[in-house]
């Protein structure tokens, strides 16, 4: 295994330490599976870094060959079928919290813009067809942010709003640059898929 890709099992490790310590300190936490709102409302077709798809898939080449066809022709009819709003969208961060608090939250009206569904979403299950190889964003989704704006659906914004609890959240930003660092910048899923069809 090469060092970047060690170096990506540790960031796919601490983040399962920072979500997991999230969900056993809010046993109300609304991520779990079964779940699949996010992955029904995508803001756009995925994109990961090269090193988050050589990951992926490895184990998307292991599912029996209907399912691959399966993801491939979704990927195929990904662009002209998004799924128009309303859907859960981030919430922002007005200002900086103190310590020790919850930042404010804004809310956000539901969006009309289009929406994707990930074409590795097994959408009778609601489970994630390469769940173990799952990119940085899959596992950080609902319980990161960055700057002042969360990774996070409206259930989230809801339920931290009114239960005013503390949650320390994971900084989004030192994944995406630690990401940047070890794999260059994202490919699309169309890219991608088109690449490995040469
Ligand atoms: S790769 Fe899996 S976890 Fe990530 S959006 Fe797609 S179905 Fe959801």
């Amino acid at each position: 295994m090469s060092t970047a890709r060690r170096q990506l099992a540790v960031l796919y490790s601490d983040i399962s330490t920072r979500t997991q310590t999230i969900a056993a300190e809010h046993t109300w936490w609304p991520c779990k599976k079964g779940c699949d709102s996010c992955c029904k409302n995508l803001a756009a077709p995925p994109a990961f870094t090269p090193l988050e798809w050589e990951v992926l898939w490895e184990e998307f080449t292991q599912l029996p060959l209907a399912t691959q066809h399966l993801v491939r022709d979704r990927v195929a009819q990904l662009a002209p079928n998004p799924t128009p709003g309303p859907v859960p969208t981030p919430g922002a961060v007005a200002t900086t919290p103190a310590q020790g608090e919850n930042p404010p939250l804004n809310t956000h009206p539901p969006t009309t813009e289009p929406r994707y569904t990930c074409p590795f979403l097994n959408v009778e299950s609601g489970a994630c067809l390469v769940y173990a190889s799952r990119p940085a964003i899959c596992r950080t989704y609902g319980f990161y942010v960055q700057r002042y704006e969360g990774n996070w659906c409206n259930q989230i914004l809801h339920e931290v709003t009114h239960r005013e609890q503390l949650v320390l959240w994971g900084n989004q930003e030192t994944v995406d640059s630690t990401l940047r660092r070890l794999s260059g910048l994202p490919i699309s899923i169309h890219d991608y898929f088109a690449l490995k069809s040469q």
